[in-house]
């Protein structure tokens, strides 16, 4: 079993360790850096939003605030241009809180859904590669991302993208309506 919160905070709070971050290509940042002080452990961890479904966002959301969906998955888009070219959401229709909740007949069809969307974000072209992550930490209610970044730029590889998402201004917000238009007709020719 891991150490608890109290025993790994005991350990490591007065040992963090600074990577060297000024070796690594994707590292987003330039000058002096020092970790963060860790906090100590709390007492329990804060309830996410739309906790047991309970004033959920995407519960409540209807169709139209999606740019596609299906019997039982829906997927969206930010309101506005991210600095990366596509970042899409996947939600399930219903309410579920982990990947593991899922019955076996909608977590296969997850796995088939997580596939034919990053097919169909890679085809709108110029996409190096579609990260598909889950994190889960924020809201409860089910859901990956789609992160793609560009091609042929090997600064932007790897876990930091969702960094660069934040520091690359934001695409135009023509090509980017055009982009996820594209990647909707994609998936509707699929
Ligand atoms: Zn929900």
């Amino acid at each position: 079993m891991p150490e608890t919160p109290e025993q790994l905070y005991a350990r490591v709070a007065a040992d963090l360790r600074m990577p060297p971050v000024e070796t690594w290509d994707t590292f987003p940042f330039d000058g002096e850096m020092r970790p963060r002080p860790l906090r100590p452990p709390v007492e329990r961890e804060e309830p996410r939003e739309g906790e047991d479904g309970i004033d959920c966002q995407s519960c409540s959301a209807l169709d139209d605030e999606y740019v596609w969906t299906t019997d039982r998955w829906r997927l969206r888009s930010f309101d506005r241009p991210t600095g990366l070219p596509i970042v899409l959401l996947l939600d399930s229709r219903e309410h579920y809180a982990e990947p593991g909740d899922l019955p076996d007949e909608l977590a296969a069809e997850l796995g088939v859904m997580l596939s034919r969307i990053e097919r169909a974000i890679r085809s709108i072209g110029e996409i190096g590669r579609v990260h598909v992550c889950r994190w889960g930490d924020g809201g409860e209610h089910l859901h990956w991302w789609f992160m793609a970044r560009p091609a042929r730029t090997p600064q932007l590889i790897g876990s930091f993208a969702a960094v660069w998402d934040e520091i690359l201004p934001p695409v135009p917000e023509d090509v980017w309506r055009a982009d996820i238009a594209a990647v909707v007709a994609a998936l509707e020719a699929d």
